[in-house]
């Protein structure tokens, strides 16, 4: 998919009956040109890569029955956990390289409520774990075993998630026993999806399996809140995919959300965060990171270092992928 066009869409009759006025203005919001599709009715979801077509609709199945963007971005992520075709995140996903399969993911309201889990093994849904301890924890993240542990004790149940076809993968890459990471056909397709419901709230979501064979025990930038996915509802929301330890030492998604507070469009605002990566980060371009945003009008924008990253966007008009623009080609 090459270019895309701006557009400007209008709520459909039936959203606009559940809206008061300013929501419908809202949904007719449009600000800036300059950039692939970037405004849209609302509610709306985007989320990161092919595999965001699928969860888009799980979320969009929540939305458009006047839910709440938290109840949309978690049924929209499991979506992808339960899939066990897509090898990045949940179930199926490839494991390390002591073929484990250990999983990040995190959830954030517009409130700024949290919650994370990082490093955890055989459960189908980690997202749904992260959202528990959001909301019935007084911590933000729990890690490994503990993970696990909390998870089982509220009713989460073992998973054996490696399939036949991931080990398989495994078995192979330990047989050349090498780590050499080539961009956008490594393992590095997180689901990371933003939301923005019809009372104007948003929330966001991030879940993977990591980087393929990476070390036993590494953590990725997708649990971390402000890193994977930072939530600022009154700013906006954004996402970060690829190269987690690129992510994490620009502390990426809190970046962008903080240029949106600057006064940046969504997509500019994603353009600096990759920039900031450009200059600060040694041999950034050996890998790749996309950023995904939204701000809280339903303007958006993604940008990625390397041309490949695709992000979809389902609103009440479609479901569709659009390429990001990168700042290689
Ligand atoms: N960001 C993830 C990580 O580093 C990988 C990905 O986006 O797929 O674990």
């Amino acid at each position: 998919m090459g270019n895309r066009r701006k557009f400007i869409r209008t709520a459909g009759l039936a959203t606009l009956g559940a809206m008061s006025l300013p929501q419908m203005l809202k949904g007719r919001a449009k600000q800036y040109s300059g950039g692939p599709g970037n405004e849209s009715s609302i509610p709306l979801v985007l989320s990161t890569w092919q595999h965001g077509l699928a969860a888009n609709q799980a979320a969009w199945n929540v939305l458009s029955r006047h839910g709440s963007a938290l109840d949309a971005v978690e049924n929209g992520v499991m979506q992808t956990e339960a899939d066990p075709g897509g090898q990045s995140v949940g179930l199926g996903g490839l494991p390390d390289r002591d073929g484990k399969v250990t999983l990040d993911a995190c959830i954030m309201d517009h409130f700024g409520n949290c919650g994370s889990v990082c490093f955890l093994e055989g459960i189908l849904h980690p997202v749904s774990v992260a959202r528990l301890i959001m909301e019935q924890t007084p911590h933000v993240m729990l890690a490994g075993a503990g993970a696990q542990k909390f998870a089982l004790e509220n009713g989460f149940k073992i998973t054996e998630l490696l399939t036949g076809k991931s080990r398989k993968e495994w078995e192979n890459w330990k047989r050349k026993s090498m780590y050499q990471p080539v961009i956008n056909i490594e393992n590095h397709d997180t689901i990371g999806m933003i939301a923005l419901d019809e009372q104007g709230n948003l929330a966001g979501a991030c879940t993977t399996s990591g980087i393929a064979f990476k070390m036993h025990g590494r953590v990725g930038d997708s649990p971390i809140i402000g890193a994977g996915l930072y939530v600022d509802g009154e700013i906006g929301a954004a996402v970060a995919t690829g190269h987690g330890e690129m992510v994490m030492k620009t502390l990426g998604s809190f970046l962008v959300v903080e240029n949106m507070r600057r006064g940046s469009s969504p997509l500019k605002a994603c353009e600096e965060a990759v920039k900031r990566i450009t200059e600060k980060v040694k041999d950034y371009e050996k890998g790749q990171v996309g950023f995904l945003a939204m701000d809280t009008k339903g303007n958006y924008g993604a940008y990625s270092i390397h041309k490949g990253f695709n992000f979809a966007i389902r609103n009440q008009e479609e479901n569709e992928l659009i390429d990001s623009e990168s700042y290689l080609p």
